[in-house]
Parts: structure tokens; C-alpha cells; sequence
């Protein structure tokens, strides 16, 4: 469980109670996050492919290198970002309808590969001259995707890989197109309840009061039983 994160307190008043859990910091370098981060890309991975493949469209893994002459990760990227729109602009072009899922990873040279599960639907011949033209290198790949669980096996071995620590602040270690499927929200109770996130001490010392006063309890969602007291690291102000 992220132990960085605050807390969700989730307020049930007609029942008279309040569920609590850890908060996530959803983070990449923190390392419960991380797993959580790549379980869930890894998901929507597999909910994507498994659409488009009903759908009949054609679904494939792609590997875009960067230009040879680059030699570490932090040039390839660079090229990459000003090189994308405009390749998308082109792909585009030949499907209307793409949708994409980027992975973007830091191959054993130090460069960075992108890595994609997309519905272009282009040939690695087109691949190869389109990027090439858009200042990235020449060794291009385009594999179809004949099954999910082949597409989930792909994007397992590159979701949550090291970067190393040349990435930019800010990186995305994924790109999705705005309509790639996401995971539904499960139908819970929970859903119900009214959420708020509690980030320091004070701030729950106010929760502790509001139930003292309403006659709330406090529930531990992990546990079950009543919450116990947890130091969120912070000074307890003007109490
Ligand atoms: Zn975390």
C-alpha cells in the first residue's frame, strides 16, 4: 500500500459511517504505485486490443527507433516530441479513426524506443519512409497483432520498465489517444458514498471531531474494524 498518500475518507451519513483507505500518490517512483500503475496500463492495453480486434480492425505492435546519430535518451526524446505530431498528422491521414497506446522505453543503448499497440493500420514499408522523413531512424517495425493475449504480452514487457534517470519531470510513460477505451469503474457501494482526501494531520483531526459530533464511526476498509489513529506527518495547526 503507497505509504506517501493521504487518506480517502468516504462518508456515508445515512449509515452513520465513514470507510477510510490509503490514498495513492500514483507515482512511477514509488514502488506500490508503480506496480499498481503498470497493472492498470497493462488492463487497459488488453480492453483496447480486445475491442478493436472484435471490431475487425486491424491491430498492430510497433516499434519506432530514433535517428541513429542520437546517442542518448534525452535527444532521442526530444526529436521524438517535435517528430510525433507530425507523423500522427500522416497516420491520421490514412486511418481517420487511429487509436493509439505509446510506450515509450529506454532501450540497453540508452536511447529511447517507442513502443506502440495502434489501429493505424500502415505497412512497415510506409512505417520506415514516414518516419524517416520526420527526422527519426530507419530501423522501423509493424507486427499484427493476431491475438489479446499476444497484445497483453507485449506491452507487459515495456509498461513500467526502468527509464533510468535522465527522464524529463513530467514524462508520461504512456500515451493513449483520447478515446482508447478505459477501464470501467466497478459498481460499488462505495461509489454511493461522499469521497474526501485527507492530507495531514489537522485535516483529519477534523474528521475525528465531525464523527465524534454526528455519532459517525470510522471504518477501516482494509480491516473492518474501527480505524485506528495514523500520523499523516504533519503539524497540527491552530488546535
Ligand atoms: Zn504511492
Amino acid at each position: 500500500m503507497c505509504q506517501r498518500a493521504g487518506l480517502l475518507v468516504g462518508w456515508d451519513y445515512t449509515a452513520k459511517r465513514a470507510m477510510v483507505t490509503r490514498a495513492n500518490c500514483e507515482q512511477w517512483n514509488c514502488p506500490e504505485c508503480a506496480q499498481l500503475l503498470k497493472d492498470r496500463w497493462i488492463l487497459r492495453a488488453q480492453i483496447g486490443a480486445r475491442r478493436y480486434l472484435a471490431a475487425g480492425e486491424k491491430v498492430d505492435f510497433v516499434t519506432i527507433t530514433g535517428h541513429e546519430k542520437l546517442t542518448n535518451f534525452a535527444q532521442t526524446h526530444h526529436v521524438w516530441q517535435s517528430a510525433w505530431p507530425k507523423l500522427y498528422n500522416a497516420l491520421k491521414r490514412r486511418n481517420v479513426a487511429l487509436q493509439y497506446m505509446i510506450i515509450p522505453e529506454k532501450h540497453d543503448d540508452g536511447r529511447m524506443h517507442v513502443h506502440a499497440l495502434w489501429t493505424a493500420g500502415v505497412t512497415e514499408r510506409w512505417l520506415k519512409d514516414n518516419s524517416r522523413k520526420r527526422g527519426l531512424g530507419f530501423m522501423q517495425e509493424v507486427d499484427h497483432v493476431k491475438s489479446v493475449i499476444a497484445a497483453v504480452r507485449y506491452v507487459t514487457k515495456y509498461i513500467g520498465k526502468d527509464l533510468g534517470a535522465e527522464v524529463p519531470k513530467g514524462f508520461h510513460r504512456v500515451r493513449v489517444s483520447n478515446k482508447w477505451p478505459a477501464i470501467p469503474a466497478p459498481e460499488t457501494v462505495m461509489n454511493g458514498l461522499k469521497w474526501e482526501y485527507v492530507n495531514g494531520n489537522g485535516a483529519l483531526e477534523v474528521v475525528y471531531r465531525e464523527c465524534k459530533a454526528k455519532n459517525i464511526d470510522l471504518i477501516d476498509i482494509e480491516t473492518g474494524e474501527y480505524f485506528d489513529d495514523v500520523d499523516l506527518g504533519t503539524e497540527i495547526g491552530g488546535l
